[in-house]
């Protein structure tokens, strides 16, 4: 019997989790139970996957810097690379800003919803405050500054930060590239391998993804809130949801464009990812299967993958740019301001800052959101206007961002000769040659 593709294994775990979870609903005892016994393997196989980035992008970085034998391809790339992901980034914030100032979600929303949303999620929007004030009072050059590790272990630890392994990897490999070959040439088979052996685990891993994500889904629904919220939000949430399938369509395109593999083949080599992206919220912990996904369904060498992926996951978020611009708006909108167009247009500065600056993990785009409105002269207490409905557009936004990346991946890979065709055997049933 053919095998099912994993995809779609992966979409008939979320449904299950669905409806398992409408089900347990029924019962008074089904939350605690879904709480205690199913949202834990969620939990593990999140877990499973972030173990694996940091060594990841570590063995793979550093093979990758250091086949590219000198320093000057490195650059070409890294400038080419980081052009287009800021250039993605502010089409993504236009988008946003042009469906929320046609669709005009706010005005929709009555003065006694927003006063009562406002006060049930007034603790929580505080805490995001807090949390982004904290971000605001560092120095103009604090970013740079966090860029360099003093030490690798702390920054490759659970609170650490994907951007300092990164900085150590491609620094790892450029000393790698500058010693006597015969030296480097055991430490690059020793990475080599090693990225094997990663390679292998994520296989492994995603054997249990289609139960990973029904746990977690299924602990998503009975820890959500009511369907009146949504209602209430249903614009606000449409405006989003329809810039982010914009930005989905944007890709498909320009990656045609470019490089003349259709939707068909594009979607269906990164639809795992995606899948994961919407089930995990997190662009970091499915970047160990975005980059499998990447280099071996849609043939981007692996010189490519390993530099373009994991600096995209951590700055380029073309959803959270969109989703940032249209929930400030939207929270301007309902409290009966009128944006100015320079207002507008410092709106696509920030967002794309904020963006870059967003966490890879849950939530993090909507403590970034709090600079965009105070940049904007847009009031904070907003935040809690937006909170109940945050997780479902972080699930829908956490796919664009990580649809972005490998479709950024693809023409980078495409502008400096490196794509070639998926490594995949069964490459010929689905690989336009173009
Ligand atoms: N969850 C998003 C990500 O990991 C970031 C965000 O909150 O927008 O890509």
């Amino acid at each position: 019997m053919k095998k099912l593709a994993l995809h779609w294994q992966i979409i008939i775990g979320m449904i299950l989790g669905v409806v398992f979870a409408l089900i347990m609903a029924n019962f008074e005892w089904g939350s605690t139970f879904v709480t205690n016994w199913i949202k834990p393997f969620g939990t593990i196989f999140i877990n499973l996957l972030k173990l694996i980035a940091v060594p990841l992008i570590l063995a793979s970085l550093i093979k990758g810097v250091s086949d590219l034998k000198d320093i000057s391809k490195l650059s070409k790339m890294g400038g080419r690379t980081i052009g287009i992901y800021i250039l993605t980034t502010i089409i993504a914030v236009s988008i946003g800003l042009t469906v929320v100032n046609i669709v005009k979600p706010g005005t929709s929303i009555s003065e006694e919803t927003r006063t009562e949303l406002v006060e049930s999620y007034k603790g929580d929007a505080d805490s995001k405050i807090a949390a982004a004030e904290k971000q605001k009072e560092s120095g103009p050059l604090q970013a740079l500054e966090d860029l360099v590790p003093s030490n690798i272990f702390n920054a490759a630890s659970d609170n650490g930060n994907m951007l300092q392994v990164i900085f150590f990897a491609i620094f790892f490999g450029i000393g790698l590239i500058l010693i006597p070959q015969e030296k480097a040439k055991p430490v690059k088979a020793f990475f080599d391998g090693f990225n094997e052996v990663i390679l292998k685990l994520i296989d492994i891993i995603m054997l249990a993804a289609p139960y990973g994500v029904f746990a977690l889904l299924a602990a998503l629904i009975v820890e959500s809130p009511s369907a009146d919220l949504f209602k209430a939000l249903g614009w606000y949430a449409f405006c989003v949801v329809l810039g982010l399938a914009l930005m989905l369509v944007i890709y498909t395109l320009i990656v045609y464009a470019v490089t003349k593999k259709t939707p068909k083949f594009f979607l269906n080599g990164i639809s795992p990812a995606q899948l994961l992206a919407f089930s995990t919220s997190s662009s970091a912990a499915t970047l160990p299967v975005t980059m499998e996904r990447v280099e071996e369904h849609l043939g981007v060498e692996e010189e490519v993958t390993s530099f373009v992926l994991p600096i995209g996951a951590t700055i380029n978020m073309d959803g959270t740019s969109l989703y940032q611009a249209v929930a400030a708006v939207f929270i301007a909108q309902a409290f009966g301001m009128d944006l100015s167009f320079g207002v507008q247009l410092g709106i696509i500065a920030t967002a794309t800052l904020a963006s870059i600056g967003s966490a890879a993990v849950p939530g993090a785009g909507m403590v970034m959101l709090v600079i965009v409105l105070a940049q904007a002269g847009i009031p904070e207490a907003g935040l809690a206007l937006i909170f109940a409905i945050d997780r479902p557009l972080d699930m829908c936004r956490t796919t664009v961002n990580v649809t972005g990346d490998a479709a950024v991946s693809m023409l980078v890979a495409k502008s400096v000769g490196k794509l070639g065709k998926p490594k995949t055997k069964n490459w010929n049933d689905n690989y336009n040659k173009g």
